[in-house]
């Protein structure tokens, strides 16, 4: 998509991935109920649907329908039934939950929700890379952007929606996506046999120090297998050589063609997320889980959430006028993800210091329970009685 751009607009969205995408829609649909629409530019420095795009695209069937205004069937690849947890030594634990999740084909619903902006007025203009953002002055901030075209774009409302470590905003009182940032590696394989509707995970530091490995199918022939490290494991296990071992012990048979590399911001958010008509977005701002890593529909709420507080300030002209915008902003996303991410971010350090025999051990006994009787639960609660000292120091999560 190359629009041609203007030179001024109500909204710059710095990012077509979940984040920008969602803000540029939420404003789009808005503007249907207005007499005069806001302008809306989305930038992306690629083609926001070029494969592989850098996730295993798993999501909570209720939360995606919850946010995204419209659901296309062949967003999912494949409908998730349930998790299997494996321990250090292999013991395998199964939890079922038909239903609970989607795999979907994030390419495609980039694509699909980059033309449904397009045609709610958005000018989608990708391959074009945003290289600052200068501070607030006479109502506009200006947006260098650098690429297939040279411009600079007025804005009175900017959302950075860019991903981990773009660093707008810097210097000014605004969070940063790059607080606690994990090294994550993935490739898409092939010549395996796994259950298609269930996602394999791998805990202990034989797969992945302080993070997991994974197996997530794409299809019958195809599954993203990766890992993630927790940040003050990443020199002591590089990833690579992680994936590459990881790999070799677990499916020797996998056809592999490339490793991608991903960052994933993992601590919590912080405050504010919005500064002189500045929001920060998604990865962007941290909204992610800090254990699951799961950061989609963290995004997308994050994007919609900033793109009604931009609507909000756009009108007016003082900073103190616009602050209580901006906290509403911070306790929409705090009642939504934030309070939640909050406590388990207190419970990560822990968590991440769990021996290899402590999972074993849980494993063990959560093995002899009949899979029907598996909660989650349950599966946490065994894995905290196997080191009752965990209980304590986990106590923000129980
Ligand atoms: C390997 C891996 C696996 C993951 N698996 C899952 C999973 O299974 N489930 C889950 O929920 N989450 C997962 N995540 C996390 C999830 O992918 C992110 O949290 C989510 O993509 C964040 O969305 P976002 O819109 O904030 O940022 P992004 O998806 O990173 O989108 C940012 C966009 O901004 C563009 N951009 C960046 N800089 C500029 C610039 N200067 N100018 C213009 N454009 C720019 C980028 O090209 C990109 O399209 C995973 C992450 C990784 C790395």
């Amino acid at each position: 998509m190359k629009d041609a751009l203007n030179t001024e607009y109500d909204f710059v969205i710095i990012g077509a991935g979940p984040a920008g995408l969602l803000a540029a829609v939420t404003i789009g649909l808005e503007n249907a109920k207005r007499q005069r629409p806001y302008t809306v530019a989305l930038l992306d420095k690629r083609d926001p649907w070029r494969e592989p795009v850098s996730c295993a695209e798993a999501v909570s069937t209720r939360g995606l329908r919850e946010i995204v205004p419209k659901v296309e069937p062949a967003w999912i690849r494949e409908p998730i039934d349930g998790v299997v947890f494996i321990s250090p030594n292999g013991t395998q634990v199964t939890f079922r939950q038909p239903g609970s999740g989607v795999l979907i084909d994030r390419a495609l619903m980039h694509k699909n929700l980059a033309e449904s902006a397009q045609q709610l007025g958005a000018h989608c203009h990708f391959r074009a890379r945003a290289t600052a953002v200068s501070r607030y002055e006479n109502g506009r901030r200006t947006v260098k952007v650098e690429g297939e075209i040279n411009l600079e774009i007025k804005a009175r409302v900017v959302i950075d929606a860019s991903g981990p470590g773009a660093g707008f905003g810097k210097g000014e009182n605004i969070t940063q996506g790059d607080f606690d940032v994990e090294p994550a590696l993935f490739a898409l394989v092939s010549g395996l046999e796994y259950p298609v509707n269930y996602i394999q995970m791998f805990f202990g530091r034989n797969y992945a120090p302080g993070g997991y490995a994974w197996l997530f199918p794409r299809d019958k022939h195809v599954a993203n297998v990766g890992l993630v490290i927790g940040k003050k494991f990443a020199k002591e296990a590089p990833a690579r050589k992680a994936m590459q071992d990881f790999l070799a012990k677990t499916y020797p048979g996998a056809k592999v063609e490339n490793f991608h590399g991903g960052a994933i911001p993992c601590g919590y958010t912080q405050d504010p997320l919005a500064v002189e008509n500045l929001f920060k977005a998604g990865d962007a701002a941290n909204m992610v889980n800090p254990i699951s890593r799961a950061g989609i529909l963290e995004a997308m709420k994050g994007g919609q959430l900033a793109a009604r507080a931009g609507m909000q300030v756009i009108e007016l002209s003082g900073e103190p006028q616009k602050v209580p915008h901006y906290r509403a902003y911070k306790s929409g996303w705090d009642e939504a993800y934030g309070k939640a991410n909050m406590r388990i971010h207190r419970a990560k350090a822990p968590f991440m210091d769990i021996q290899d025999a402590t999972f074993d051990k849980a494993a063990r006994s959560l093995a002899k329970i009949p899979p029907e009787k598996i909660t989650m639960s349950r599966i946490f609660l065994t894995t905290l009685w196997s080191t009752p000292s965990l209980i304590w120091k986990m106590r923000s999560l129980i």
